[in-house]
């Protein structure tokens, strides 16, 4: 049996997605080729970039409204540098919700003035701050709509004149929002969309070409678009597969279906979590994230029977975070319900064992 798979990334997938990719690794397309021996240029491979890139724009309702979609390399990591490099002329507003956000500080000082507009360092990240001011002046406002390893959410985001630069990277086609209202979004492939290797960026193309440095050919938004995101040799089975989820997601119901699904994984984990007295849920409930529950035992004392218990029961990857410690639950799209149902049962016969 397929264990229940709680990684927080790389992470679960769509088992037919699984099935089909590793199909393709040996014959694609029936053409006798594997998907990683043909050239990225065949008419067949250009098609999946294709494919991918529309299916990314269709599913985010963002078709027809002046976005590109690229796939590129070097993790959300090297976007983080790349927002920078190609629209920070003076100065940039940055909001620090996370260990994720401050490494995007950490790159984009480099590049200009930094405000850092708020911050919830000062309490382990445990809540989004609210209620800051934007300067009217900054090139853009950056934040990170998902903590991955605080386990916090922006449930909204500010009204400001100033562009929006969101890193979506782990929970990007798992909830409906306004997306139109941000000119760059970006995530890793590995959390929500496919294999580790590649990046979705989504760039609003008029807010190009406002730069006076010079750019890197490889760090340059523009270049990678006039390419149609094959300037260089992409991450051709990461964006395989990334194609295979969007169309998979698209066929279930889009993010509006899995939005209800992933809105019911959450609820069920987070009451059991205030319900069950061994177990205390870590960050501000308000701000709890649907992808990446944190919580810890209130009794450390019975960590080892509890991580054999689950472990027991098939459920892997709920370890917290190195940096956090206690357990954390990831919940991405492709999570059943029933492996959260399962979490949820060990829980209680913990409960049931201690009484
Ligand atoms: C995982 C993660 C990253 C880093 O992604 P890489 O692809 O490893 O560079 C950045 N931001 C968020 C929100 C993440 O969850």
């Amino acid at each position: 049996m397929k264990k229940h798979n709680f990684s927080a990334g790389p992470c679960i997938l769509p088992q037919e997605v699984l099935k089909e990719a590793s199909e393709a690794i040996l014959n694609f397309n029936n053409d006798s080729l594997s998907l990683i021996e043909i050239s990225h240029r065949s008419s067949s491979f250009v098609a999946v970039m294709d494919k991918a890139r529309a299916l990314s724009l269709e599913l985010l309702g963002l078709e027809n409204k002046g976005y590109k979609a690229l796939f590129l390399q070097g993790g959300a990591s090297l976007e983080f540098l790349m927002v920078a490099y190609n629209l920070l002329n003076k100065k940039a507003a940055y909001l620090n919700t996370g260990t994720w956000s401050d490494k995007a500080i950490k790159e984009a000082k480099a590049f200009g003035e930094m405000i850092e507009v708020a911050s919830s360092k000062d309490k382990k990240y445990s809540y989004i701050p609210k209620g800051y001011n934007i300067p009217e002046d900054a090139d853009y406002f950056h934040c990170t709509s998902n903590n991955t390893v605080a386990g916090t959410q922006m449930k909204e985001f500010p009204e400001t004149n100033v562009s929006m630069v969101c890193d979506m990277s782990s929970d990007i086609f798992s909830r409906q929002l306004d997306f139109e209202k941000f000119d760059l979004i970006y995530a890793g492939a590995q959390k929500n969309m496919g294999p580790a290797g590649t990046t979705l960026v989504i760039i609003k193309e008029d807010i190009l070409g406002k730069i006076e440095r010079h750019i890197p050919s490889m760090l340059n938004y523009q270049v990678h678009l006039d390419k149609d995101s094959m300037f260089n040799t992409p991450s051709v089975f990461a964006v395989y597969v990334s194609m295979l989820t969007l169309q998979w997601l698209k066929d279930i119901g889009g993010i509006k279906f899995i939005e209800e699904v992933n809105n019911k994984k959450a609820a069920l984990l987070y009451d059991e979590i205030d319900r069950n007295s061994l177990f205390k849920g870590i960050v501000a409930k308000e701000d709890r994230s649907t992808m990446n529950a944190t919580f810890i035992l209130t009794n450390e004392g019975l960590t080892e029977t509890f991580d054999n218990m689950w472990k027991d029961a098939g459920i892997s990857g709920i370890n917290g975070h190195r940096s956090v410690g206690g357990y954390r639950a990831s919940m991405y799209n492709a999570l059943p319900l029933y492996s959260v149902q399962k979490l949820v049962d060990v829980m209680q016969e913990l409960e049931r064992n201690q009484s």
